[in-house]
């Protein structure tokens, strides 16, 4: 029999690369998305495949029982920028809901049919870290008033909930921390800097740096993300754990700036505007656990990445 696997969020940017992954590995899939911060067309390809269904639902309100073998929970928007539409600063209650009462129903259905579960947290559960590289084991720094708290804390209670479904009900799940990833299918408009800045060069626009670009992120492209999604939920070590996926490979954003001016060939100026509240400094995963436990680490470099990455966005 077909394995059935749940993707919430499966129209979002990691979801629909992550549904097309499961799909040629000949699972079914059903893929749960609002469609807040997913968008339609990064699935219509598949539509025609009749392993794959789209069901377009809040994981907040109760659905269907889809009697799931696997679950994937990364239904959340997760953008910070406050003048992207799809921002969670623009969803704060809706960001909250997803991670909170949408990870209690997926841990229901979950415990109901022994399906294994995945919980996609965020690095942005360390906060603004004041040691680096994060490991698993660091509480973080977390303002849980701030503007950004909506997300950061939402996750903050999406671990705790998960661990509690483990402790208490032994449930097969797992807990990944996604650090900063890029890729074919980023939201144009999601307002990341990956996105941001890869549009302004192409089109000679002003490279829009905030702050003054010496705060450091890590970027992992996505192939390297699915495969660590994919090894976390099938790997046998891999219960009840909490690990970190992402790329160590850390730059100064004014350095990616650029770099992606270089890549582009663009004439861009590079220009400085406020930094956002709460942003964090720093930030760059260990990822040790993974390698151990999944026997997984990044492979593709960040000039590989970014060069597929900006192919993309000049196709759009
Ligand atoms: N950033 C920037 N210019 C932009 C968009 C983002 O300088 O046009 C900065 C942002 O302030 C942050 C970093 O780039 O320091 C990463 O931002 P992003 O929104 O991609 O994600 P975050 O890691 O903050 O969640």
């Amino acid at each position: 029999m077909m394995k059935t696997a749940l993707v919430c969020g499966g129209a979002g940017f990691i979801g629909s690369h992550l549904v097309k992954k499961l799909l040629n590995q000949n699972l079914r899939v059903v893929c749960v998305d609002n469609l807040i911060s997913g968008d339609r067309r990064n699935i219509t390809d598949l539509f025609a495949n009749p392993s794959f269904r789209f069901v377009e639902k809040n994981i907040v309100d109760k659905f269907e029982d889809e009697k799931p073998d696997f679950i994937f929970h990364l239904a959340s928007p997760a953008s910070p920028n406050k003048k992207s539409p799809r921002s969670y600063i623009n969803f704060p209650v809706e960001t909250l809901l997803a991670n909170s009462s949408g990870t209690y129903n997926l841990l229901e259905i979950a415990k109901k049919n022994k399906s294994k579960f995945l919980y996609a947290s965020s690095s942005e559960v360390y906060g603004d870290p004041q040691i680096s590289p994060q490991k698993e084991d660091y509480f973080g720094n977390v303002n849980p008033t701030g503007i950004r708290s909506v997300y950061d804390e939402g996750k903050r209670f999406g671990e705790a909930i998960t661990m509690a479904y483990f402790r208490k009900y032994s449930l097969d799940c797992r807990i990944v921390r996604i650090f900063n990833t890029y890729g074919p299918k980023m939201l144009w408009d999601d307002g990341r800097v990956v996105s941001n800045f890869i549009n302004q060069a192409i089109q000679n626009a002003a490279i829009t740096v905030y702050g003054d670009g010496q705060q450091t992120r890590s970027i992992c492209y996505i192939d390297d993300m699915v495969e660590g999604l994919l090894k976390a939920m099938f790997s046998d070590g891999s219960r009840g754990e909490v690990i970190n996926l992402g790329n160590p490979d850390e730059k100064t954003i004014f350095g990616l700036a650029n770099l992606i001016k270089k890549l582009t060939n663009s004439k861009s100026e590079i220009v400085f505007e406020p930094l956002p509240e709460d942003d964090p400094k720093v930030r760059k995963p260990d990822i040790e656990k993974a390698k151990k436990l999944l026997s997984w680490e990044p492979k593709v470099s960040i000039d590989q990445g970014l060069l597929k990455t900006i192919k993309y966005f000049r196709a759009l």
